[in-house]
């Protein structure tokens, strides 16, 4: 503990509000990051550089190893820190009977660990909620992992983010998460009787997205119907972050395809304030999105026939490492 506290009086800087949060220990799920006091949505909790980037992200072992021994001893001894965990696949995956214990020790903590290829210190520490309050995502702009509030966080409330990739219902969730070897507790998980109705709404909204995909998501009155109901039902869940950035965009996208630049720049000021929280106003897409916004409120203003190839979409936003 008195090691966190040094460490994390020192990482506070300019670029984030690191002293809003503590690391202590978490009810059953060993350490955690926790709200010093009351932190407002949109607040850059973390901006942190990898404490150790593998090269490539395939050949795990070889690249991780190397990654490590070429860090210096106060790295070595920080990374050698952190939790570590390794499934039964991933053993598998690295011939773990021919390693030595230090690098059986370094691969099971970028196990349990990675963001993409990098590992970060006190990001490390961040535990995982189906329902999370901070978003992650790579900012060019600092070349950091930038670790937002996208709720307001009560004092004494745990930061959390997702380890899981999609919006699904609780059994595929748990069935990711066995890759870190825990089965989660969040609120929504918890509670297994029938009428929970924020799993109801993970399991709806993972029917809708299926059924987005199934219909290549062509722009028509349906699928936006759809982008409506499931931004709503997001919304309604707490799923506020890059989801339903993502379906903002989509139903901009749609409707401006669909001829309408009113409608479609009223779903892209949803989609840039989204961004705004999730990311920061430094961050080269919200720059982007921003223009969007400008030239759709220009497009709605404006007397001549609207075409939706008039705009500059933004159609590869940064979702963060893998
Ligand atoms: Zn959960």
């Amino acid at each position: 503990m008195a090691d966190y506290a040094y460490n994390l009086d020192k990482l506070s800087s300019t670029l984030d509000a690191g002293h809003l949060v503590e690391v202590r220990e978490s009810p059953r799920k060993g350490l955690g990051l926790f709200a010093r006091e009351t932190i407002t949505r949109g607040t850059r909790i973390i901006a942190e550089y990898p404490l150790l980037k593998a090269v490539t992200v395939s050949s795990h072992g070889v690249n991780v190893l190397a990654a490590f021994h070429n860090l210096p001893p106060f790295k070595q001894q920080a990374y050698l820190g952190l939790h570590e965990y390794a499934s039964d696949t991933f053993k598998e995956e690295n011939d773990w009977e021919s390693l030595s214990d230090l690098d059986r020790r370094v691969l099971a903590i970028f196990a349990a660990n990675r963001w993409g290829r990098d590992v970060f210190w006190l990001a490390s520490q961040f535990n995982h909620s189906c329902i999370p309050n901070i978003h992650n995502a790579h900012n060019p702009t600092i070349q950091m992992e930038t670790f937002h509030s996208i709720q307001e966080i009560e004092a004494g409330e745990e930061l959390t983010v997702s380890y899981i990739a999609g919006i699904c219902a609780r059994d595929e969730r748990q069935a990711q998460l066995k890759k870190w070897g825990f089965e989660c507790k969040c609120p929504v998980c918890q509670d297994t009787s029938d009428d929970n109705k924020l799993e109801q709404n993970f399991a709806q909204i993972a029917f809708l997205s299926q059924e987005l995909k199934i219909a290549g998501a062509l722009p028509s009155k349906k699928t936006l119907d759809a982008f409506r109901r499931m931004a709503g039902l997001m919304r309604s869940t707490g799923l506020v972050g890059k989801y339903l950035h993502n379906c903002y965009l989509d139903a901009a996208f749609c409707s401006a395809v669909l001829g309408s630049a009113q409608m479609a720049m009223l779903w892209t000021e949803k989609e840039v304030e989204v961004n705004d929280y999730c990311l920061g106003k430094d961050h080269l897409d919200c720059q982007k999105e921003v223009r969007v916004m400008r030239q759709l409120r220009s497009a709605a203003k404006s007397k001549r026939p609207f075409h939706y190839t008039h705009i500059s979409w933004v159609l590869d936003w940064d979702q963060g490492p893998e």
